[in-house]
Order: structure tokens, then sequence, then C-alpha cells
């Protein structure tokens, strides 16, 4: 259920491809380069003063070779067209996937956003854009006359190749009101706090299954604080948030930046018009420029399911450059097991990373990936994207299974005392007493680790309530962290660190 993506091309060799695609659809088929150029269909428009509609046709042939690459497909658009509406068709045989996004002309070139007006990956093959409206996924608007691009982006091609079409219908007439973004508002409260939240999700804006609506509602009704809106490359969904603002929720602009190729990061904490551009490869000054630009609106960059079965969708950018990393995506497996482990490495070396958990969910159906299941709970100034962002950058996070679990770890050497995403400065000769609550589990095991591996094991208690205090041998064990487990071994909570340094 994951969008797609890419190996960009620079210029010349989007050009170079172009025409290539254009010569290989020459030899195949003479009518195919007729049907290349512009053909004209005259349809009764709805109002018979009006001009009708006209109707372009692009179509071509991908080679195998081709997978991952971009390109784009001009299409002229004349003043005085109100709406555009693309159809795209593909054989699908051999599993064939051709991704789709639109750009106006104010700019389509990877790099600049400025002209981005949507994308659905492989999830519509059709889509339409107006003044007040547009398709999920699609940025409405006006439809600015000149050279529009839809970009297409293949990422599963079969041996015999992918043949596409795109009809294209531009029509003219009242351009209507003008869509008005209504942004989720920027704070709920401004009341300090631990906060649960879900930080990726899909509705019908990228491959999700429910509207907005559906999923607002969801997320009071699991006891969510927060959520963050996580679509694939696009920014849709976030302009319209503070239409579906139910009381005590917090919604959190967010993107999932989305590459088959290369794999998945979240960006949160976004402003509501920001979009993160996802066309460039691995190289470290990319994805460098990327993040930071994350960083500067005070956000973060989380490594996604680093270890996604699809060997397409494992991660291959730099972890330097990242905040984070979801070692937590739906249900517990050994993928998530994978990206713990990575995780701890890390931290052995010394990476203060952030560990979140999150749902990933889709739909609302049965499925691993359910809404709040796992959740990242975070100590908060407030309610409010600020202050989230705040936690989750000081890394006063844990991550629970679902709704009814919440704990309390704390380390204490001398006077000295620290919490989750502190650093506990100890004096020499000190030992460190650690202090761990838990309510809403009531088997499985509680594991305190250091850099070393497992410093004490405690049984949950079948109460339902835990309580535990360990006095640590002396020693500096760099970080303590803690994870309960089921006896079958699943996840129920796991925090990050408390980090320890001596005076
Ligand atoms: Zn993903
Ligand atoms: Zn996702």
């Amino acid at each position: 259920m994951h969008a797609s993506q890419l190996r960009p091309l620079s210029n010349n060799e989007q050009l170079v491809h172009q025409k290539r695609l254009q010569r290989v659809g020459t030899q195949y088929n003479w009518a195919l380069l007729l049907a290349i150029l512009v053909s004209v269909v005259c349809l009764a428009g709805p109002a018979a003063a009006q001009a009708p509609p006209t109707t372009v046709v692009r179509q071509g042939h991908v080679p195998a070779d081709s997978l991952f690459k971009l390109f784009y497909v001009p299409i002229e658009v004349p003043a005085g067209t109100t709406e555009i509406r693309v159809q795209e068709d593909y054989n699908r045989q051999g599993g064939n996937v051709l991704n789709m996004g639109v750009y106006d002309p104010a700019g389509y070139r990877p790099g600049t956003t400025a002209g981005f007006r949507g994308w659905s990956g492989g999830a519509k093959t059709a889509f339409f854009i107006n003044a007040q409206s547009a398709s999920t996924g699609y940025v409405p608007g006006s439809v600015q006359p000149g050279t529009w691009h839809v970009l297409l982006y293949p990422s599963t091609i079969a041996p015999s190749g992918l043949d596409w079409k795109l009809t294209v219908t531009l029509v003219s007439g009242p351009a209507g009101s003008a869509f008005v973004a209504a942004p989720a508002v920027a704070a709920v409260n401004n009341q300090p706090g631990w906060y649960q939240g879900d930080l990726h999700m899909h509705t019908l804006h990228s491959d999700g299954r429910r509207t907005p609506a559906e999923l607002v509602d969801e997320a009071s009704a699991q006891g969510l604080d927060f959520l963050v809106s996580t679509e694939h490359n696009t920014n849709s969904a976030n302009l319209s948030w503070g239409r579906y603002a139910r009381p005590n929720l917090l919604v959190v602009n967010g993107e999932e930046v989305t590459t088959t190729a290369f794999g998945h990061w979240n960006a949160l904490g976004l402003a509501p018009t920001t979009l993160i551009d996802w066309r460039y490869a691995p190289q470290d000054s990319a994805i460098a420029t990327y993040t930071a630009q994350v960083r500067a609106l005070g956000g973060l960059a989380i490594i996604n399911h680093p270890f996604f079965p699809d060997t397409v969708n494992r991660f291959q950018f730099g972890v330097r450059h990242f905040d984070g990393i979801e070692v937590w995506n739906g249900s517990w497996d050994a993928r998530n097991e994978q990206a713990l482990r990575w995780w701890d490495e890390l931290l052995r070396q010394g990476r203060s990373l952030l560990a979140v958990g999150a749902s990933d969910t889709h739909t609302a159906a049965p499925s691993p990936n359910q809404l709040g299941r796992p959740r990242t709970v975070v100590q908060a100034r407030s309610l409010s994207r600020a202050g989230i962002m705040q936690g989750l950058r000081a890394r006063r996070a844990y991550l629970v299974a679902d709704r009814y679990l919440n704990l309390m770890f704390t380390a204490q050497a001398g006077r000295a005392q620290a919490s989750i995403g502190d650093t506990l400065t100890m004096g020499a000769g000190q030992r460190i007493k650690v202090a761990f609550k838990l309510r809403g589990a009531s088997v499985g095991t509680v594991r305190l680790l250091g850099a070393n591996g497992v410093l004490a094991t405690s049984p949950v208690a079948a109460s339902g309530s835990t309580t535990v205090q360990w006095q640590l041998p002396p020693g500096l064990p760099r970080y303590l962290r803690v994870e309960v487990r089921t006896p079958q071994g699943a996840m129920l909570a796991l925090t990050n660190p408390i980090w320890v340094s001596s005076q």
C-alpha cells in the first residue's frame, strides 16, 4: 500500500529520454505518431454559450530499462481554461505501475515545487483541478494558462514495457469561486502533559481508503490527542484539516516523502502549504538540503519502516541526515525487530536518534496497521504543533501498543534526576537508581537495557499496575531504556533513552 518512486534524470537525460520514448512509439505504430500530435475532439458542453471542451491525447511506450525514470508530458493550456481533467491509461500486464502527478506553469523541474498541483502516485488514474476544488491528492486553484507538465513515473515495468496514454480535457467557462485553504489550528491548548499521537497515516489524499473526516472521527474515538497527516508526496490534505476540526484533537501537518527506489521518510511539523520534494537520488547534498528545509520549519525528518520487505524500499539515504527512525510501524513483526536493532546499534555509537512508533494506517478494515496502534506518547509544554515538535526534538517520548498503556521512567544519581530524553549526570562513586511504572498490561516482562544489553528484568504485575525499582551496580551505562514485551515477544512499550554522562 505504498506509493512509489525514482531515479531522477538530469535535464539533458530527460530530454533524451522523452525523445527516445517518442522514437520507440513511432517504430511501433504510425498511428501512435499521429496520436502524439494534438487531436481535437469536440464534445457538447453543459452551457451552449461556452466554448466546447478540448481534448488532447498524448501516448507512448516506456521500455523495461526505464524503471524509476521520471518523465514529464507537456500540455499546452490556453487562456480561458477553467478546469483541467486528466485520464491515464496503461497496460497492466506484468504488474505495470505508472505513477502520476502534475505541475502548472509556475515550474516543474526537480528542486522547485512552485508549480506543484498534485500527486496520486499509483493510487489514481484520473484527476481534475479547477478554481474551487480538485481530486484528492491535487491542489485546487485557478488554472493558469501556459505549459503544464504531467509527471509520469514507472515504478514497475514488465519486460515487454509499458504503453501509456493521457487524455487531457480542457474546459472553459465560469471559473467559480476560489478555493480557500482551511488548515488545522496550530494549538489546541496550553497545558503541559504527556500526549498520545499517531505520527503516520494516509487518507484518500494518497493511497488510504478513508476521508479526512472519517479519520479524525476515528482518532477521537481512539483517544488520540494528536495526529500527523503524512500523505505520499502531496500537501493537499494539509490545506483542509481545519474543516474537520474535532475538540481536543490536534492535527499536525506532515508529508511522507516517498521514493520507491530509495525508501520513505516522514517530514513532520510542516507549514500547511509546504511541499518537500522527493525527486532526487541518495546523494548527501540533495537529502541534506531537504531535511534542512524540514528543520528550518521547526519540523523533524524521520526514516520510515527502514526494513520494508520490498527490497526496492530499503532505505538508502544517509542516516546522519535524519532526526529519528520509525522503529515500530503497525503491529510488531520481524521488520520492526530489525529496525529496533538498527536504532540500538546507532545509540551504541552515540547517535541520539529519536525512536517513534506509528500505525501507517490506510484503512479502517482489519489490517496490521490500525490507527493509534502503536502510538507515540510525547511530553509537551502544550498540545500544539510547536509543543509536540519540541517534545519530539527533545526525545521526550515513549511508544506503546495501544491506548490503555502508559508508563513513567526516571533515573537518579545522588541528587540528579532524569526522565526520558534527559541526560543524567553522575558524580564519582555514585550509583544509579531507576524507577519504572507501567499501567495497562497484566502479563509480560519489563527489561531495562543499556549499551551493553539487558541490565535488569522484572515481570509485569498481573494486577495491571507494575512498579519496579532497580539499583544498578557501579559503572556508566551510557544510556538506559526500557522495553516491555508479551510472553510471545511482541512489543508492548518501548522508551527513548535516558542518557548518562559523568561529571
Ligand atoms: Zn511508507
Ligand atoms: Zn505510509
